[in-house]
């Protein structure tokens, strides 16, 4: 596997390359990310993973200094994934980062609301590295539903022969999404934080047979009696994000919670 550390580096690397399939990540890698990385091995060409933690997506109040980094171990599991190359940027890499603004209407909801930064640092650095790369191929996890659609908008959009393809959530044994802010977690946060893909569970399993408010509301309540400090809970349309209170097929139920100053987000797409 080969390990690159500079722009220049990955520019003479890409030279003598095939087409790419990138998977982009912040690292501290778990069974998540590695999914992506065999779902880009099923496609010709090289197979390459970027760890960066991106300093345009956090606000100043945000978590970026505590974001865990584990690229030591991270280096292992990818070797073990048949990851062809990883690309280390600099720390400046950002800098280089033209300021893109994302799709404005898919960007203001969920997330966006309280987090109206995130989108546009997730766009201009993606940006970045998609100009760099050009790559064939990019692979992104439905655990963020919405940046994979806002990605997609941008790519639709692009003038990039890049295509866009999304891989399923992987959750740990009791159900909660698989996630590097999980490490955040005390062991007793960590005990309570598996309720949370229970509780969005059952309200899905309720959908043919409860109101949409009712639903939503009881699931709220259940969140926070456990200590959740619920940031949105919604039920939307899976291509726009707008909230609806009929369902409909292909309904998308997402939540972000903060559980003891940790963000954690899940859903689950409704057929
Ligand atoms: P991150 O390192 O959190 O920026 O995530 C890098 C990529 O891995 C993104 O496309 C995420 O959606 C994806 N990812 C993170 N966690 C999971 C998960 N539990 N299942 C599937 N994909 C994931």
């Amino acid at each position: 596997m080969q390990i690159i550390n500079s722009a220049k580096d990955l520019d003479k690397f890409l030279q003598q390359s095939k087409e790419i399939n990138f998977v982009p990540t912040m690292g501290n890698l778990h069974a998540g990310h590695l999914s992506l990385v065999s779902e880009a091995n099923k496609y010709n060409g090289i197979t390459l993973v970027s760890i960066f933690v991106n300093p345009l997506q956090f606000a100043p109040n945000e978590d970026l200094d505590i974001y865990p980094r584990t690229e030591k171990k991270d280096l292992i599991k990818l070797e073990n994934a048949n990851c062809d190359a990883v690309f280390f940027p600099e720390p400046n890499f950002a800098e280089g980062a033209k300021k893109l603004y994302a799709n404005s209407e898919l960007s203001k909801k969920l997330c966006g609301i309280s987090r109206p930064h995130f989108f546009h640092g997730i766009i201009s650095i993606l940006n970045h590295f998609f100009q760099l790369i050009k790559p064939k191929n990019v692979f992104f996890g439905f655990k963020d539903y919405q940046q994979f659609l806002i990605v997609k908008d941008f790519l639709d959009k692009s003038k990039l022969d890049t295509e866009i393809h999304g891989v399923p959530i992987v959750r740990e044994p009791d159900g909660l999404a698989m996630s590097s802010r999980n490490n955040l977690l005390n062991p007793d946060q960590r005990l309570i934080a598996s309720e949370l893909s229970v509780i969005l569970k059952n309200t899905a399993q309720q959908i043919h047979t409860r109101n949409l408010e009712y639903l939503k509301v009881e699931a709220i309540k259940k969140l926070e009696e456990l200590d959740f400090d619920v940031d949105y809970f919604s039920f939307c349309n899976s291509n726009t994000l707008e909230e609806i209170d009929e369902f409909e097929p292909n309904t998308l139920l997402a939540v972000a919670v903060n559980l003891g100053g940790v963000r954690l987000i899940d859903n689950f797409l409704i057929k």
